[in-house]
Parts: structure tokens; C-alpha cells; sequence
């Protein structure tokens, strides 16, 4: 049985109904109340693992209000899980004013580990995550939109973006102005579903597939780029020894592209290595 008085931040799944914990399951059954974004979407879910809590609203619109509420629930001694429409509840969805209020209110908050759409495309994408940089959502308005992605020209890790299909072609044609045409994007779409499909090339190239074919651009994205490789001149032992094992068996553009990609350094650097090699 649950300690008393604690939130739950329970992650739900992103498309695949099977994405979802043990625990998870087992919390939101035990909780004595589940705040949800969208009541009628996450009933779907209960149903369909039998799971019988009520479950209360809780939105962008009202969640200062509903957090009041929730918090006087929990200090009589309710346990109640929080969750999102899908993957993990405050990440680029609500619950940060009520997770920051139970915290100033000295409510226990324990945290789920389950489905989030950025971790899922960044384990698949290919492009390198020992660091990166979440942005969520560009903002909508031109101006806006064009000054933060202004703000990541130079910035050398991966960036993760949330994008909607209404919008997928003109972010991308908006990263290829910013931050150039042949700037690498991974394009990680419906994951979790049926149509689940990584594309991965230059900004320019990406645009192109968008517009190749209308169901391109239909489904979730998580869109990744590459960080700037501008400034990155220092090759590893393991990126000349890969370098080195190439030369031997393909042309040196060949081995210096794939060593480029591989360690995320510039092919033309590379290149020149190869030759003083
Ligand atoms: N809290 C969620 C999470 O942990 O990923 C994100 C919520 S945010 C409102 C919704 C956005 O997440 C979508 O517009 C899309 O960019 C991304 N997303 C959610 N599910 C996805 C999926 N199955 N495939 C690709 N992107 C997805």
C-alpha cells in the first residue's frame, strides 16, 4: 500500500499502450485521485488497464487554481498521481506550478521514470547526446521563432525541438536560413506507432523529403539538429585511429566523411589530417 500524502509524476505512454510501467500502473490504481491534462483522453487509457481512479482536470488554464485544491487534498492525507495526455508530465506539459507549490508546501512529490518522446528520438537519432540542449516548442510568432534559433547558431550540442505537423516544414526551412543548409537534422516521427520513421540528412535534404510527400509532415515530431561543428578542431586518439583504419581501404573523402560523422568533427578538417598523414 502507499505511504500517505505524496503527488506521483506518472509518465503515460506516447502512442504504444504498452509503453507503460508496473509501477505506473500500480500507482495510478492505488492513488486515491489522478489529475490529468485532458480527463476524457486518459480515461482511454484507465479503461484499457481496468484502472477505476477518478480523475480531475488539470490544465494550462487552470492549473494555479486546481493546485490549491489539490495541495489541502494532500495534506488531509490523499495520495494523487499526476499526469499528462502522453509521455512525462511538465516537460513541455503542465504540472510545474503544482510540483513547485507541493514543494514549498513540504508535499512528498515522487517522480516515475517512463516515456518521454525527446529521450526516446535522442536514444535513436544518431547524433551525439553527451550533452544537448531541450528547447520544447519554438515560439509560434516569426520574430520569436527566428530569434531563438539566432540564439543556437553557434551552440555545439544537439538541440531537441517539439514540433507540431502544421509546422515541421517551416521550422525546417527556418533552421536551413539560421543555421544553414547543410546543418544535420534528424526528423524522429510517430514514434512508438505504426509509421514510426527516423529521417536523417542536411537541412536542405530534409525540407525536400517534407515536400516530397503530404504524409511526410502528418504525425508528432521530436526534430533534432547537430551542434555546431565550427569551432571543433580537436580530434581524438579514437577519431585518428578510425581515420587511419579507413585510409587504408577507402578514398580519403570517404574516410574523412564517415570519421567526421561518426565523432561529429568537420570532414574537412579531417581531410587535411588524412593528407599530413
Ligand atoms: N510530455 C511529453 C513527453 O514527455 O514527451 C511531450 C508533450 S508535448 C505537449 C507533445 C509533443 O511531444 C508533440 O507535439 C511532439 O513534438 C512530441 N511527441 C509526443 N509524442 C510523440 C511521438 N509519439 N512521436 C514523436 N513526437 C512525439
Amino acid at each position: 500500500m502507499l505511504e500517505t500524502s505524496t503527488l506521483f509524476i506518472v509518465p503515460t505512454p506516447i502512442g504504444n499502450l504498452e509503453d507503460i510501467t508496473h509501477r505506473a500502473l500500480r500507482i495510478l490504481s492505488e492513488v486515491d485521485l489522478i489529475a490529468a491534462e485532458d480527463t476524457r483522453h486518459s480515461q482511454k487509457l484507465l479503461q484499457h488497464y481496468n484502472i477505476s481512479t477518478r480523475l480531475i482536470s488539470l490544465h494550462d488554464h487552470n492549473e494555479s487554481q486546481r493546485a490549491v485544491q489539490l495541495i489541502s487534498k494532500l495534506k488531509l492525507g490523499e495520495n494523487i498521481a499526476l499526469i499528462s495526455d502522453a509521455g512525462t508530465p511538465l516537460i513541455s506539459d503542465p504540472g510545474y506550478g503544482l510540483v513547485s507549490q507541493c514543494r514549498e508546501a513540504g508535499v512528498e512529490v515522487i517522480p516515475l521514470p517512463g516515456p518521454c518522446a525527446a529521450i526516446t528520438a535522442l536514444s535513436a537519432a544518431g547524433l551525439a547526446t553527451d550533452k544537448f540542449q531541450f528547447e520544447g516548442f519554438l515560439p509560434v510568432k516569426a520574430v520569436a521563432r527566428q530569434n531563438a534559433l539566432g540564439k543556437l547558431i553557434k551552440q555545439p550540442n544537439t538541440c531537441v525541438f517539439y514540433e507540431s505537423p502544421r509546422r515541421v516544414l517551416d521550422t525546417v526551412k527556418l533552421i536551413a536560413q539560421v543555421l544553414g543548409n547543410d546543418r544535420r537534422i534528424v526528423l524522429a516521427k510517430e514514434l512508438t506507432k505504426t509509421f514510426e520513421t527516423f529521417y536523417s540528412n542536411t537541412a536542405e535534404a530534409c525540407i525536400t523529403w517534407l515536400e516530397a510527400d503530404i504524409n511526410h509532415q502528418r504525425g508528432e515530431f521530436v526534430l533534432m539538429v547537430a551542434g555546431d561543428k565550427s569551432d571543433q578542431t580537436e580530434v581524438s586518439a579514437e577519431a585518428l585511429k578510425l581515420l587511419t583504419l579507413l585510409m587504408k581501404v577507402l578514398p580519403l573523402k570517404k574516410a574523412a566523411a564517415i570519421t567526421a560523422e561518426q565523432f561529429g568533427l568537420k570532414k574537412n578538417h579531417l581531410y587535411q589530417i588524412g593528407l599530413d598523414l
